[in-house]
């Protein structure tokens, strides 16, 4: 456990310790192209390394992600794959069909420090970070490990966890994956969700602008503060504003997703206040039906309200969608990862 993984360094970092052994430096690349685009999870298989080399670098260094334990197929074929950590812990991943592609939602965290009333990884508490290994992991395992994996092409960091509660790991984790990964996966490719720890996010559209996709759920901070206790640090105001300075990619519009939930945030007066309050921003609309689980303290409206909710969006000139919920039936639906 105490040597020292590979798979949490970033190339500059692999090129450091590679120096370090007295060995050329383009050595870091053919070991990052072996590990990110060929799928080796043993020093043994680096064929183009000399075999002397391979062994010293297995005495003084490891190759650890997480291990693939289960994978459930939903009705519409919607994939929960189940990950083990090296200490035990689990998290879960989910593979989503697209017409001619792939989605793969990940996790940042083993659990989640936020407690969105709605949501039920909050429920069962945090436990800790995930390492940049952890996070990669899941996709280099998904992409080598199973029959979709080659036809992923986009990513979302929707999983377990709030990525900017865990800010460092995950970006060196999208540094890895946008470079080491091969030409697959640029930033347009990757969106992080977040429920809006607002200082941060100046930050990533700093170090890497990828798309931004922001929980609001709510038209109002009295409604938000109850559904998300975030909000009562860092209110609509200031979530707005660091939005409107996001420097999204190019014809790109930044998401706000929202959940509706019967008499909670769905009424057309809600809906009204929403479109004023978003006004100016380059935005589209993500309509989350709310994904019931057991034990769920609210519910999901009727086809119609949500119909109507969204009819005054696009009133109002809004691209708004309706996200129609995968893999419920395996709890793998939003806001239903647990992992316990
Ligand atoms: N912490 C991040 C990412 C994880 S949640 C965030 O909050 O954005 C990913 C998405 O699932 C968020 O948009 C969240 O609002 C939504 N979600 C959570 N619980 C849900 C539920 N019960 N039904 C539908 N969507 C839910």
């Amino acid at each position: 456990m105490d040597k020292p993984n590979l798979k949490d360094m970033s190339l500059p970092e692999i090129e450091a310790f590679i120096a370090s052994l007295g060995k050329e430096k383009y050595r870091a690349k053919q070991i990052v192209k072996w590990l990110y685009q060929h799928g080796a999870t043993t020093f043994g298989e680096m064929t183009t390394l000399a075999r002397d080399f391979r062994a010293k670098l297995s005495g003084i260094a490891r190759i650890s992600q997480p291990e693939i334990v289960n994978i459930q197929t939903s009705r519409d074929s919607t994939k929960k794959i189940l990950f083990k950590l090296e200490d035990g812990l689990f998290i879960e991943s989910v593979l989503i069909p697209g017409k001619n592609h792939w989605t793969l939602c990940v996790s940042t965290q083993a659990g989640c420090r936020m407690a969105c009333s709605f949501c039920l990884t909050g429920k069962h508490g945090f436990r800790r970070n995930l390492l940049p290994s952890e996070i990669t992991g899941q996709v280099t395992m998904a992409r080598f490990n199973t029959p979709e994996g080659k036809d992923i092409k986009n990513i979302v960091m929707m999983g377990m966890g709030e990525p900017m509660d865990n800010y460092e790991n995950t970006l060196k984790a999208l540094g890895i994956i946008t470079t080491e990964l091969g030409p697959v996966f640029s930033p347009r490719r990757i969106t992080i969700s977040t429920c809006g720890l607002a200082p941060i996010i100046p930050r990533l559209g700093k170090d890497i602008c990828v798309n931004l996709a922001v929980s609001l759920n709510a038209p109002d901070n009295e409604t938000r503060s109850l559904l998300m206790p975030v909000n009562r640090k860092h209110p609509l105001e200031e979530l707005l504003r660091v939005c409107r300075d996001y420097p999204m990619p190019r014809r790109r519009k930044l998401t706000f997703e929202y959940i509706l939930m019967e008499g909670v945030n769905d009424s057309t007066d809600d809906a009204e206040r929403l479109s004023r309050l978003l006004r100016g921003i380059r935005c589209k609309l993500n309509l989350i039906p709310l994904n019931e689980f057991p034990g769920s303290p609210f519910k999901t409206p009727s086809e119609e309200d949500v119909n109507a909710f969204r009819e005054i969006l696009i009133k109002h000139h809004y691209t708004a969608i309706i996200r129609t919920s995968k893999g419920s039936d395996i709890l793998a639906a939003c806001g239903q990862l647990a992992a316990v």
